[in-house]
């Protein structure tokens, strides 16, 4: 029997990246995950390839910055499922500019992405988690929860923080044996990364091969991308663990770039 067998794992943003591998590998070790993103064809399609392998899952339309559609897709998992153990707050985007140029509007789409939404999905999962007087948050940070780079400023910004929200919620969430924790990893080669590559070569004057041994992978031990199965492990690890000893804590996953 698997730490996980019959638990309910919702993840956001798991349509696509990161995300869908923690759900796949979830769902490998007998949890139901819950596969809520923007793009509902893509979680359609997600659930359905869970389902095929035999397992169980569910895809919900959700939007992490409406509170509404936050509050209607976890009323929809606990009718189905009357439970929701895991929460990992994954949804995340990226906006490549330098402060001077970047426009406030876009300034304020990333904050909301990751902060709102992680707020939101995370006050909207603690009060069954509460209820039950059990539960465990995974937030995705980044190195950037601890490092800086250029033309990042309000992913930084954000996913650092991630930690302090984090943070709090361990500390009110002890009492009733919900847990907290932030995966960090490092450049991952998923659609988010693919993307700004070539916005970071035009920014930075490189070419995209430059981008990644001189920016992405420059002080990683071994030149190697973090790859999505190290942060499912990662998110498992954190998820699956069996008491407050592991609570409050942040993880990097990068390949050395960043050592604590
Ligand atoms: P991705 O672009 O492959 O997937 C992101 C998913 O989030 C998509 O399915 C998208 O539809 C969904 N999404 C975006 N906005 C949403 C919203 N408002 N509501 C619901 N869903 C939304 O990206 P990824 O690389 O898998 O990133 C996942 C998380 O990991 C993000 O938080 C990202 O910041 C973080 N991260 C990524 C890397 C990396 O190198 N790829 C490194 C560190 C941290």
């Amino acid at each position: 029997m698997s730490r996980f067998d019959g638990k309910v794992a919702i993840v956001t943003g798991a349509a696509s990246g990161i995300g869908q591998e923690i759900a796949r590998r979830l769902a490998a070790e007998g949890a139901i995950p819950v596969i809520a993103d923007l793009n509902h064809e893509a979680a359609e399609a997600c659930a359905a390839e869970i389902r095929s392998t035999g397992g169980d899952a569910l895809a919900v339309a959700m939007n992490v910055v409406d509170e509404d559609a936050v509050g209607s897709g976890v009323a929809d998992v606990m009718a189905k499922y009357g439970r929701i153990d895991v929460l990992v707050s994954n949804a995340g985007i990226q906006i490549v500019s330098p402060v001077i140029d970047l426009p406030f509007a876009d300034w304020k789409r990333l904050l909301a992405i990751h902060l709102d939404g992680a707020f939101l999905t995370t006050k909207a999962c603690l009060k069954p988690m509460y209820a039950a007087r059990s539960g465990s948050i995974v937030y995705i940070g980044s190195v950037h929860s601890k490092e800086a780079s250029k033309l990042k400023a309000p992913y930084v910004t954000a996913k650092h923080g991630l930690i302090g929200l984090s943070k709090v919620v361990a500390k009110e969430g002890a009492a009733f044996n919900v847990r907290s924790n932030v995966v960090c990893p490092g450049f991952v080669r998923t659609p988010l990364v693919d993307k700004q590559i070539p916005e970071q070569a035009r920014e930075l004057g490189l070419t995209e091969d430059e981008v990644i041994s001189t920016v992405m992978l420059k002080d990683t031990v071994d030149g190697e991308f973090t790859t999505i199965d190290d942060v499912a492990d990662a998110v498992l690890f954190f998820a699956g663990a069996r008491s407050n000893a592991m609570t409050g804590q942040s993880m990097v996953v990068s390949h050395g770039w960043f050592m604590q």
